[in-house]
């Protein structure tokens, strides 16, 4: 599979930057391809579809969980999901909370944070993220270990306004940090950029890349 050698060496210059290889509809067989490769970091949207997809794959592969999450399923993936990149509510981090407790662990999250200009697009709103943190109401959950902040751009071919939406989830990120998290070393992650603009996320600061078609072929 050239598709894959080229995307990690093409992602090896920018250091430290993660590929989640987004394997939703995709059969187990195709990801079993790429884990032969070496990928580890797989992201999944729905819970149902990444609990069959564990079980039957090695216990070795971080599942990253991708999609916007219902509070009622987080009991499902608490004891092995590798990270939660869509954590946009109070109500579902405290569930996190709660479950990664029953689980004796912590659960990595990021912060689904709303960049793009369509009202479909899931996420916090900043500002009430940023009144939430003021409070101290995300810190003081224990069960969850908050990383970073995701974010999808609005689905257009206008460049110019997603790599501006894409620097604005890089600056959020950036006034999160200063503010709350400066001396965590842990909260360093910004999960942003799919296959049709990983290369504009990169450029604008993404540790994180989420890429599916790219990889697996179109849905
Ligand atoms: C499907 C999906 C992706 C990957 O999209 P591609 O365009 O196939 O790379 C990334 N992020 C989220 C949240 C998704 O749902």
């Amino acid at each position: 599979m050239g598709i894959y050698q080229n995307l990690t060496k093409e992602l090896s210059a920018h250091p430290g930057t993660t590929l989640v290889a987004v394997s939703k509809t995709k059969p187990v067989s195709e990801i079993e391809k790429l884990y032969d490769l070496g990928q580890r970091d797989f992201g999944e949207n729905r819970v149902q579809e990444l609990q069959e997809k564990q079980i039957a794959l090695p216990s070795d592969i971080k599942w990253h969980l991708i999609g916007s999450l219902q509070k009622n399923k987080v009991k499902y993936i608490a004891p092995y999901v590798y990270l939660i990149h869509s954590c946009d509510n109070l109500e579902l981090a405290r569930q996190i909370h709660k479950e990664a407790l029953k689980n004796k662990r912590t659960i990595p999250v990021l912060l689904q944070i709303r960049i793009a200009e369509e009202d479909s697009k899931q996420g916090y709103e900043f500002e009430t993220l940023w009144s939430q943190l003021e409070k101290g109401e995300l810190q003081s959950l224990s069960g969850l270990e908050i990383i970073g902040v995701m974010g999808m751009a609005t689905f257009t071919d206008d460049k110019q306004q997603i790599r501006s939406e894409f620097a604005q989830l890089k600056s959020c990120f950036d006034q999160i940090k200063q503010t709350f998290f400066v001396s965590d070393l842990a909260f360093k992650e910004i999960s942003m950029g799919m296959s049709g603009d990983y290369q504009l996320a990169l450029e604008e600061g993404a540790t994180m890349v989420r890429i599916g078609s790219l990889l697996f072929g179109s849905r």
